[in-house]
């Protein structure tokens, strides 16, 4: 069992402005921002409180607004018997994106490009100008941040990732900056790796290092809680988007009941996780983009997620509008390196210099490292 960083009292505690009530739910809203119209943009909290005190899961989802499983998994879990043995308490954000959910779309429309799960605390305050300040969503997300800071024993933070994907939870590097961050940095990863563990589904490692900091990913929930808040994180990523697969989700509400246990917030033994594939890995993996597309085409695929695949297997066929071959070896493309195939590209037509798939590659990089900069 983790030794967790905060342990609810019998008595109430606020996130916001809602209370919540031992034994029992409580719903509220976070308040957000104001919109044009006079009405008000919140996020929908729900805090399940138990009678015993125990520690406190964050459970947040949403936050690309066109990923629905999230939420369908938090209802799922979210049920009148869970309050009956429950120590501790579950804090749900359903939407951190309520925009994009309303149109079904990424990013919320004020928002317009941004990419909203890069827009959460950074480890230095170093980011805006002395006249800047957060605004929009940034700003309702720095507020919230600080609830999390104040209350989270561990942060699980739900999406999803292409139509044609296996499900999967994804595993952040650490980072630190000098030796005396180094114990603690060590302490958070193996926290994290046991509750991956205890969640159960296949573990995949987020880009190299490098391209971590360069992605702005210390910036998405689960990075900015393990980097800033130093709360044990992780991203699950449950199949496609625009739709919720209900085996899927079933399957997330076992794992974070598993994972509930392993934090001895419910009682028993592990449920089985049914329905979904559990990739048996002998090595540590992380994801790579993968087949660039030499030219502007329509693709035809030749594999499926969850495919393993050896270097320069073959993976798709390249064709004009007329499906007349274009480039070498009759229009076929191949892998660049071995890996199992996490999810397709989504669309027909792709560009040139697009990827065609996600693999997860043999990862031997240490997961602990110093801050570059
Ligand atoms: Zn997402």
């Amino acid at each position: 069992m983790i030794t967790t960083r905060y342990t609810t009292t019998q008595s109430s505690f606020r996130i916001g402005e809602l209370l919540s009530k031992p034994g029992e739910y409580a719903y509220g809203k976070f308040h957000a921002l104001q919109l044009p119209n006079g009405s008000e943009e919140f996020l929908p909290v729900i805090i399940a409180h138990g009678r015993s005190s125990g520690p406190v899961l964050w459970i947040t989802a949403g936050i690309h607004g066109d990923e629905y499983t999230g939420i369908g998994v938090i209802h799922r879990l979210l049920t009148p018997e869970l309050l009956t043995d429950l120590r501790g308490a579950v804090v749900s954000v359903p939407t951190l994106n309520p925009a994009g959910l309303r149109v079904g779309e990424r990013a919320p429309y004020y928002l317009k490009k941004l990419d909203p799960n890069r827009l959460f605390p950074e480890p230095e305050d170093g980011h805006y100008a002395e006249d800047e300040r957060p605004r929009l969503l940034e700003g309702a997300y720095a507020r919230l941040f600080e609830e999390i800071k104040r209350t989270a024993s561990v942060v699980v933070d739900l999406h999803n990732y292409s139509i044609l994907s296996i499900p999967f939870a994804f595993r952040d590097p650490v980072y630190y900056r000098n030796e005396t961050e180094l114990t603690g940095a060590r302490e958070l990863h193996r926290q994290t790796n046991e509750l991956l563990e205890s969640f159960g589904f296949t573990i995949i490692n987020e880009y190299a290092s490098r391209s971590y900091l360069k992605r702005n990913l210390h910036r998405s929930v689960s990075g900015a809680a393990q980097l800033v808040a130093k709360i044990p994180a992780f991203t699950v990523e449950l199949g496609g988007y625009l739709t919720i697969d209900p085996t899927i989700a079933d399957a997330a509400a076992v794992g974070l009941r598993n994972l509930m246990r392993h934090m001895g917030m419910l009682p028993g033994d592990p449920e089985p996780l049914q329905g979904i594939p559990i990739l048996s890995l002998d090595h540590p993996v992380r994801r790579m983009a993968a087949v660039i597309v030499p030219e502007t085409g329509i693709v035809r695929f030749l594999i499926r997620p969850g495919m393993i695949l050896k270097q320069g297997d073959p993976v798709a066929l390249l064709s004009d509008i007329y499906g007349r071959p274009l480039g070498k070896e009759g229009g076929l493309l191949r892998v660049e390196e071995s890996g199992i195939v996490i999810g397709l590209s989504q669309g027909a037509a792709f560009y040139e210099g697009d990827h065609l798939l996600s693999l997860a590659v043999r990862d031997d990089a240490d997961p602990i490292l110093k801050y570059p900069y």
